[in-house]
């Protein structure tokens, strides 16, 4: 980036630091000419390819709307749906991929939702992955029952037992 007030090209970083909760890094710099400081904030691009072919920026705010009804009267606040919004984020960050099909982050949404809450997991896995019949359901239950994860403070036996859907 130029410098805004010489325009000259180069510049020296002199402090970076993450905002926006490591979306984004907030650079101060100093132009190598002038000796002027500014800063600048570097944002990696995530799209989102939808189904229809059209991008969009990746939205926390989506992916939150996507699961807050599966979390419908499940013990799941707003601070633990705004971190699994984060976790989904960093996890598609990692990927390195600047666009990425809105099937993947539903496909990155699972892992979170279900350390957070098994039930929530299961009624989004049943309208994600087309849950058709009550042998989809024993399924992915098995599956969750052979793939503990590794969470002392939920009780999974017993809430994976009964899932309630409504
Ligand atoms: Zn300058």
């Amino acid at each position: 980036m130029n410098c805004p007030f010489c325009r000259y090209e180069d510049s020296r970083v002199i402090d970076s630091r993450p905002s926006d909760e490591g979306s984004s890094i907030r650079r101060r710099r100093e132009c190598a000419q002038c000796g002027s400081r500014f800063s600048t904030s570097e944002t990696a691009v995530l799209s989102i390819i939808k189904r229809s072919g059209a991008t969009e920026p990746f939205s926390r705010e989506k992916v939150i709307n996507g699961v807050r009804k599966a979390c419908q009267n499940r013990p799941v606040d707003d601070d633990d749906l705004a971190l699994l919004a984060m976790r989904v984020e960093e996890a598609l960050r990692s990927t390195g991929q600047a666009e990425i099909e809105a099937q993947e982050v539903g496909m990155a949404i699972l892992p979170p939702l279900r350390e957070l809450d098994e039930v929530a997991y299961l009624r989004y896995a049943s309208v994600y992955r087309n849950f058709s019949s009550l042998e989809d359901f024993e399924g992915e239950i098995a599956l969750l029952r052979a793939l503990p994860i590794e969470k002392s403070e939920i009780e999974s036996e017993s809430q994976v037992a009964s899932p309630q859907l409504k």
